[in-house]
């Protein structure tokens, strides 16, 4: 059976498929090198074949067109199928995850990975699909699946934005749980998010838009609906929708988008009243963008007779008309224990408006997440056994102005890096060093130094950051920059302006600085990191001990934990050109994700290393009912009978090494074999 995908070599005329589609696991490439690397990945795009393996691992390359391969029909086909006996998929993956789990009855994630426009999200997307499509399923159940689906298209309204990378960027981080029974219903669903790019609500640069919703409502809500929340149909009406000057996109529909929408907040049960209140927030915001200020004689802040009011509902907001127009305008402060109102420059009132959009934004999207939440609760009492995880998080940005979101999205992505250095490269080598297995290391570089570098307690760029932060008096941007310089100047993956010139790279301005990221360099400019940091509507709230990038350290933090009690998948997203064009493979932007993602390192220690190992008696007890030696009972030590087992069962010598405690087994077919010997058996 295994010979229509592994034995393509050996089979007679087979060599010209071969040549045609190139091989399935790069496991089974003659050499290790990157050109063998890219040209098979070549090959095999130019014939639509996106997905490859290293392994258990899947690579995937952004095709940008519809293929045929995501109906029903291939989910079923992919169903409960070993994992390499069909050619390479985001279902096999999946159904080998869900299966494994079910076996072995214990947690799994899949972290999906890539930059920006890789296609990370339609790769989750399509897990999800499959397990609410394919998974057995009682009537009870189905409506939780339906929301589970249900979910992505609220959350990209909300969430998703038009960036120059990607029509329909992620602009939060998303951990979701599914939750299963021990039949593999799906029972229930969680939803963790990180850190929305909340200062895309009030700016977005050149060639980028707003949130989705912004536009949905605008132009797809309904006559009635526009009316009662006084808004124009019209974009071009909306200081938050016009700064990008590419309010309407191509690929974009936001008319049928915005019914999509409504109707998945209906199956997700958010009731009428709700999804009222909820586009009455999204108009505030709107309306927020378009108060302009004007200066009185004193210089003092005024806000436009023109700003209407009225659609600012008290109730929504907390504030009443009038507390708003203060609040936008004045500040209290404190003079001789006194408070007193000390009116704003336009500046600062223009910064309050903004802060107040982000909030109301920030704490709405929060809002959201927990009615999903809620919808998607397991309320089988009793049932939930296991949890597969699905990670779709942003990913590596490079713009050419990079600030403070781009730094904690980077930041990310060197932690899930790490974590798969950790998991994989790490863990696996010194598995065998444990085991006693002989091995030659194999080299690769470690981004530690990087993470440190960001977050290392009391000397870490955060911990400087949030020092400056809380430094009473003259702390800006600037001086941020100056601590930064002092303590990091020598480090060998930071480059201050000064050194930068002294290296002959490219130069730097004197407002930035340059962070060699595992994924390749990116100059970050520091306006607005205090201020981002501090998240300004609570600078008068005394006792925030927290601050934003601390915050989003320690929110990593937890999900390294929760991933890290899971048995792991990887989906390594490659983008296959910048300009989203279908079918284009730029080589030299692959190769450069090849490299940075560590893949060639991982193809190494994946061919010198074993596909697969087990615990002795947990091999032992599943499979010895296929040897009449060790079933139904082996009265000596689980080693000794695994050896009897496997001889029995024709392992041949150089496929299996015996450690200190587990079989490793060098490919994956070869346990498969057993596994299929097994359920004949059964
Ligand atoms: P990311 O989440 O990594 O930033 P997305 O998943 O949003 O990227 O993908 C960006 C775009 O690329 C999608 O909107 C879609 O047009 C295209 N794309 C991604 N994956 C696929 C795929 N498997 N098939 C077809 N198009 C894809
Ligand atoms: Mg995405």
């Amino acid at each position: 059976m295994y010979l229509v995908v592994q034995g393509q070599l050996d089979m007679e005329g087979a060599l010209t498929a071969r040549d045609r589609v190139g091989i399935q696991d790069f496991v089974l490439l003659d050499e290790t090198t990157e050109t063998a690397f890219l040209s098979n990945l070549k090959k095999r795009f130019s014939e639509d074949l996106i997905y490859t393996y290293i392994g258990t691992l899947l690579v995937s390359v952004n095709p940008y067109k519809e293929l045929d391969i995501y109906n029903k029909k291939q989910m079923d086909l992919y169903m409960g199928v070993n994992f390499f006996e069909l050619p390479p998929h985001i279902y096999a993956l999946a159904d080998n995850a869900y299966h494994t789990m079910l076996t072995e009855f214990n947690n799994h994630f899949i972290l999906i990975s890539g930059e920006s426009g890789a296609g990370k999200t339609e790769a989750s997307k399509k897990i999800l699909q499959y397990y609410a499509v394919s998974c057995p399923s009682t009537t009870l159940l189905d409506t939780v699946r339906d929301k589970m689906l249900m979910s992505n298209p609220v959350l990209e309204a909300f969430g998703n934005a038009k960036t120059l990378k990607n029509d329909n960027s992620s602009r939060f981080g998303k951990y979701m749980d599914i939750q299963f029974d021990s039949q593999g219903d799906a029972v229930g669903g969680h939803i963790l998010n990180y850190l929305l790019e909340k200062s895309r609500v009030v700016h977005q640069n050149h060639g980028e838009r707003n949130f989705h919703i912004f536009y949905q409502l605008v132009q797809g809500g309904e006559e009635d609906l526009l009316h009662q929340l006084g808004l124009e149909r019209d974009c071009q009406h909306y200081n938050y929708l016009t700064q990008g000057e590419c309010a309407i996109v191509s690929s974009i529909n936001d008319k049928n988008d915005w019914k999509t929408v409504k109707n998945a907040l209906n199956v997700i049960n958010i009731d009428e009243t709700d999804i009222n209140h909820l586009f009455e927030i999204i108009a505030s915001v709107l309306h927020l963008g378009n108060f302009h200020f004007e200066s009185n004689s004193k210089g003092q802040a005024i806000l436009n007779s023109n700003a209407d009011l009225n659609y600012f509902s008290p109730q929504l907001l907390g504030v009443n008309a009038e507390t708003l127009r203060k609040g936008l305008t004045f500040r209290w402060i404190e003079v001789k224990k006194d408070e007193v109102l000390s009116p704003f420059t336009t500046d600062h009132a223009i910064y309050a408006r903004d802060a107040l959009a982000k909030a109301v934004y920030g704490r709405t999207f929060t809002w959201l997440v927990n009615k999903i939440n809620e919808s998607m609760e397991n309320t089988v009492s009793g049932r939930l056994k296991t949890v597969i995880g699905l990670l779709d998080i942003y990913g590596f940005e490079v713009f050419n102005l990079n600030s403070f979101e781009q730094f904690c999205i980077n930041y990310c992505n060197e932690k899930l890096q790490q974590l798969f250095i950790q998991l994989t490269l790490k863990s696996e080598q010194e598995e065998y060093e444990a085991e006693n297995i002989e091995w030659e290391p194999v080299q690769f570089f470690n981004n530690k130094i990087i993470c440190d570098l960001v977050e290392e307690r009391h000397r870490g760029i955060i911990s400087i950051l949030d020092e400056e932060c809380l430094r009473p008096g003259d702390a800006t941007d600037l001086t941020f920059l100056e601590r930064l310089e002092e303590k990091m100047g020598s480090h060998p993956h930071f480059v201050t302006h000064r050194l930068a010139d002294k290296m002959t790279r490219k130069t730097l301005e004197r407002g930035d600085f340059r962070l060699l990221h595992y994924a390749g360099e990116v100059t970050y400019c520091v306006v607005g990191f205090l201020d981002k940091n501090n998240d300004l509507l609570y600078r008068n709230i005394k006792d925030v001990s927290l601050h934003v990038a601390t915050q989003f350290k320690s929110s990593l933090l937890k999900l390294t934990e929760i991933l890290m009690a899971k048995e792991a998948w990887y989906v390594r997203c490659l983008k296959s050109n910048e300009s989203k064009q279908p079918g284009k493979f730029d080589e030299a932007l692959i190769r450069h994700q090849v490299k940075y993602l560590g893949l060639m390192e991982h193809l190494r220690v994946r061919r010198a290393g074993f596909a697969y190992r087990r615990r002795y008696d947990v091999f032992l007890q599943r499979y010895k009912p296929l040897c009449p030696a060790t079933w139904p009972h082996w009265r000596g030590e689980p080693a000794d009978g695994v050896e009897v087992l496997v001889q029995h069962l024709g392992y041949l010598p150089h496929e299996y090494k015996m450690g200190r405690t587990k079989i490793f087994i060098r490919h994956a077919r070869t346990l498969f074999a057993t596994e299929d010997a097994f359920e004949r058996c059964k």
